[in-house]
């Protein structure tokens, strides 16, 4: 693997609105893991770039914090093109994307993030713009009502989405290009982990960024959460780096567990194993009974606990496994029938 020494330049970032210094990357070079996503892209990004086009539709699909909206910027970068950010939830009304669209520039980016939360009226406007360069806009009321079609200049929408099976056919029939990201492996975490903590000025020892890439949940941006907190229990105790010491002592005293489980993780398993002792749950159950939301826990928790082969999501509910039951040190039920979900590896 290598060592993207030249992200450590400070000026090659730009803000993630953390307050800290920018830690997002901001060439393709710079981003550091998702190998087959970056050479795949690099070639796309090459191919329109000899062709003068814009970037063909991209859809970014993953959980959160993995590099959605950083691979956004990055594309817009390496294209040289203006990027407009919005979100789905943002564009309430057709007339709110009419206007973005018709006011783009050439080339630009148009970034939306949860593209699944876009109402219906509004994804009609988005295809013919995605597909012909074209807004249809209805203007006045009543039997005077008429419709006009209006150009739009060439331009790449990237959409973000942590859960794709929530998007429409159509919409998603749209994009040329879709992109999926997975959880990084600790070696590429504890790469992301000695960058940030460069940028940020304060060491980190090897042996300690080894631990905080184990315990941030396969995510770039708890790894980053992290060593900001880490950071801050090392200088008010006195230290001019992270050491594998301190480093263990703060994760404790964040309650994050030696598998990088935090809080609502062991909820969520504890539920599935104490109350419900190894039964199927279902999503609002589970969901009512650790006071979480249901969305936040299928699209946030869910998907590392079954990565991680400590859950399992099957039709009649979910399901701990014996990887679960071991990791919380509780000896898993004896009646297999009852909990088939125990005994798939
Ligand atoms: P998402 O849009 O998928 O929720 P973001 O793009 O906001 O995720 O990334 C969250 C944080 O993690 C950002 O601050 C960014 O600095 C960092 N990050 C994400 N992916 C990478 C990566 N591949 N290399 C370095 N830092 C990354």
């Amino acid at each position: 693997m290598t060592r993207h020494d030249d992200s450590l330049d400070p000026r090659e970032v730009v803000g993630d609105g953390s307050g800290d210094p920018g830690l997002r990357p901001k060439t393709l070079d710079g981003f550091i893991g998702q190998p087959e996503i970056r050479s795949n892209l690099s070639v796309y990004l090459k191919a329109a770039l000899q062709r003068t086009e814009p970037l063909d539709h991209v859809l970014l699909y993953g959980p959160p914090g993995l590099g959605k909206t950083t691979l956004a910027h990055i594309v817009a970068y390496e294209m040289a093109a203006s990027i407009h950010v919005t979100s789905g939830p943002a564009i309430q009304i057709p007339g709110d994307l009419v206007g973005i669209l018709t006011n783009l520039e050439a080339g630009s980016v148009l970034f939306i993030d949860e593209i699944h939360r876009l109402s219906r009226p509004v994804e009609e406007i988005l295809y013919p713009a995605m597909e012909d360069g074209k807004v249809d806009i209805l203007i006045g009321k009543g039997p005077a009502a008429r419709s006009i079609r209006l150009d739009v200049p060439p331009f790449t929408v990237i959409g973000a989405t942590t859960r794709q099976g929530l998007l429409t056919g159509p919409l998603r029939d749209r994009f040329g290009i879709v992109l999926s990201f997975g959880f990084y492996p600790p070696d590429e975490l504890r790469l992301i982990i000695e960058r940030t903590a460069s940028l940020l000025g304060f060491p980190v020892t090897a042996d300690a960024a080894e631990e905080l890439a184990r315990r941030s949940r396969g995510t770039p941006r708890i790894a980053n959460r992290l060593v900001r907190r880490v950071r801050d229990f090392a200088q008010v105790g006195g230290s001019d780096r992270i050491s594998l010491n301190t480093a263990q002592d703060a994760l404790d005293r964040l309650q994050v567990d030696a598998r990088g489980l935090d809080r609502i993780d062991r909820l969520i398993l504890n539920a599935l194993t104490e109350r419900y002792r190894g039964r199927p749950v279902g999503l609002d159950n589970l969901a009512a009974t650790i006071g979480e939301d249901a969305q936040t826990l299928e699209e946030v928790y869910e998907p590392y606990l079954i990565q991680q082969g400590l859950m399992l999501r099957t039709p009649r509910g979910r399901w701990a496994t014996r990887a679960a039951w071991e990791h919380l040190g509780r000896t898993p039920p004896s009646d297999s029938d009852a909990s088939p979900g125990l005994f798939e590896e």
